[in-house]
């Protein structure tokens, strides 16, 4: 395996995209062979990663497209974004919210709050929300979360959705007996992000308390009790490979993911990586762009009938990033629903976007952004994968 890092700067976002009438080169042409016929072995996924060739990544995109398109359809699933607190016992380097970050004012919601945005998430039509946070474990909190969660399932049920809108919890580690009474409440997703599936990775990330083994243990436990489990990665950190990559896209399989979250790396001022200080070295910009659009599009060709968001992160370093999240593969956005009043507070990276716009301007600027890549919402509908 390679330990160097993204060795060259790939520029393929730069070149225009193949034309239909320019013919494909050979290379080109066999990849497109490959891709049709099987899943991609490790060999084609770092390809798919490695490429700078535009025609090559036209039909890596078309490929992944095409999959999507026959295993999960054309529409998009919504998760209306409630980020209900920004409080947090941990303190990951990477992270804005971290419990070490002092100069950032503290919020929790109150729960009549967090239902009135569940309701009104569900009024839109979006079918599901995400419950976000920093992570607690402390009884107060998981009572909280419990309460917050059957109150919003009876107020969001309505003909389309007798049961309510889906529920996918994002609040951390816990213990299983804490994830199974949220389970019995009604939530049945849960976000837990591994951040990268490398150990060595992972250490240096994160503080000695907070190790691999427990997040991993977190996510059998998860898939055990029933929940529908996503999870993610950061693409383009400091000291990652493009094995470390391919490495991830395996991961996803193996803990046999729902759903997946990534994005690329995006520092924080008040959350520097204590091995940036140490002059470890950060792919730039077009880079990280780049390699996180391949990397939904490897998922999409590994993983076809699993559910991929086009996060926030990809629109923070370029404006069409999110579209061109749909357009390699992904089939998830989660509307910006967190109250304006607080969401500046909860930017776990800088230049986070939307921090300014209401839900409703979301909604309606994200409608716009997926009808223009040819998709559609699909409303009133939790929106699972097809996996199962
Ligand atoms: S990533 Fe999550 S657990 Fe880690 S510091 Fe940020 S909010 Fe807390």
């Amino acid at each position: 395996m390679t330990t160097q890092a993204f060795p060259v700067r790939i520029e393929w976002m730069k070149a225009p995209p193949a034309k239909a009438a320019t013919p494909l080169s050979a290379a080109a042409l066999e990849l497109a062979t490959r891709l049709a016929s099987s899943l991609p072995d490790r060999e084609t996924l770092r390809h798919i990663l490695a490429t700078q060739q535009p025609d090559e990544i036209e039909v890596i995109r078309q490929a992944a497209e095409k999959a999507l398109l026959k295993n999960c359809g054309d529409t998009v699933r919504l998760r209306g974004l409630i980020e209900f607190s920004n409080r947090c016992i941990s303190d990951c380097y990477y992270c804005g919210i971290r419990r070490s970050n002092r100069a950032l004012a503290r919020y929790t919601l109150k729960l009549a709050e967090i239902v009135d945005t569940a309701r009104w998430c569900g009024e839109q039509g979006y079918g599901s929300v995400v419950l976000q946070s920093g992570e607690r474990r402390d009884a107060k909190f998981t009572r909280f979360i419990s309460a917050a969660v059957r109150a919003i399932k009876e107020q969001t049920r309505s003909p389309e959705l007798p049961d309510g809108v889906g529920i996918t919890l994002c609040v951390g580690e816990q213990s299983p007996e804490t994830y199974a009474e949220w389970f019995a409440a009604g939530a049945h997703r849960y976000l837990l992000r591994m951040e990268t599936s490398s150990p060595e990775l992972f250490t240096r990330l994160h503080p000695a308390t907070q190790t691999y083994a427990s997040r991993i243990n977190c996510l059998k436990i998860l898939k055990t009790l029933g929940y529908r489990v996503g999870t993610g990665v950061m693409i383009g950190l400091p000291g990652q490979t493009l094995d470390d990559l391919v490495d991830d896209l395996f991961f996803f399989r193996d803990i046999s993911a729902d759903m997946i979250g990534m994005g690329p790396y995006i520092p924080h001022e008040q959350a520097v990586l204590p091995y940036m200080e140490a002059g470890a070295a950060m792919p730039d910009v077009a880079t990280r762009l780049q390699l996180a659009l391949r990397m939904i599009a490897a998922t999409r060709l590994l993983l076809p009938g699993i559910n991929i968001a086009a996060t926030t992160a990809l629109q923070t370093l370029s404006e069409d990033g999110r579209e061109q999240g749909l357009r390699f593969g992904a089939n998830v956005i989660m509307p910006q629903a967190t109250p304006l009043r607080v969401r500046r507070q909860y930017t776990l990276y800088d230049g986070k976007p939307c921090l300014d716009d209401s839900a409703g301007q979301c909604a309606t600027c994200l409608e716009g952004r997926i009808n223009s890549v040819g998709r559609r919402i699909l409303r009133d509908n939790w929106g699972d994968s097809e996996r199962r």
